[in-house]
């Protein structure tokens, strides 16, 4: 079995096109590490994608916001402006679909799925220490990550956790053999909101029988995403951001 490894689309539909296009016919299933809605300008187009597509997929703090759900006087103004609008832009359907989404983590096979850490879904895992603070707390020998938008993560052991590096800016691709013992915590990166200075829209490909996990980055039509955010009336911020990958 392969599976396609999906996190913060952020309703970005120009991004999630492109890497479905990519990936095309490299995987068998799709699973999602959160965070479907936010930020971009597509949430009911991405929510129904989703619906109908992903075999598996855990909440993120900004699908829990577009259901009223997640306390927005913690999200910065251009967040909490973009819940109260993707709220009004969703279907009844595409609401229902978010509010019974599950909370991290979630097994899918031998692996395991979530937004944010083991044992918070809204925590942010970003360095070394943090994820080996985590490590009697991970259930599978690998569990994928995201709400940090950055793509790379940690190989956890007993005595501390060692940092796994994005794409380089000029490759398209970088792949990471699971033959290490310990746990894996790897974090895809984000499809539809990249921080992590490399704009191309981010995501993994993880395949169980042979240990791998391929990390890859995808030009897509920035420009077409940024449009639709400023003609929908959302922050400007949002948009440009996008450029940058920050
Ligand atoms: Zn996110």
């Amino acid at each position: 079995m392969r599976y396609l490894i999906l996190s913060d689309i952020h309703a970005n539909w120009e991004a999630l096109q492109a890497v479905l296009e990519h990936a095309c016919d490299r995987y068998d299933a799709m699973v999602c590490c959160g965070d479907l809605v936010g930020y971009g300008a597509d949430p009911e187009a991405v929510v129904d994608w989703a619906r109908r597509n992903v075999q598996a997929i855990v909440r993120g703090n900004h699908d829990k916001a577009a259901i009223g759900l997640e306390d927005i006087e913690w999200f910065n103004p251009a967040a909490a402006f973009a819940a109260q609008w993707t709220q009004r832009q969703l279907s009844p359907a595409s609401l229902e679909y978010l509010r019974q989404l599950p909370r991290g983590p979630l097994a899918v096979g031998d692996f395991q799925i979530l937004h944010g850490s083991p044992v918070d879904e809204d925590e942010y895992l970003i360095s070394p220490y943090e994820a080996a603070s985590l490590y009697g707390y991970l259930n599978a020998p690998v569990s994928f990550f995201g709400h940090t938008h950055l793509q790379g993560g940690f190989l956890v052991e007993p005595d501390g956790a060692a940092e796994i590096g994005q794409v380089p800016a000029d490759r398209t691709s970088a792949t990471v053999e699971l033959t290490a013992t310990g746990n894996w915590l790897i974090n895809p990166g984000s499809v539809g909101q990249p921080r992590d200075g490399d704009p191309r829209a981010a995501c993994a490909l993880y395949v169980p029988e042979e240990r791998r996990v391929t990390f890859y980055r995808v030009p897509y039509d920035i420009a077409r995403a940024q449009r639709k955010i400023l003609d929908a009336g959302l922050p400007e911020s949002l948009a440009f951001r996008l450029a940058y990958g920050a």
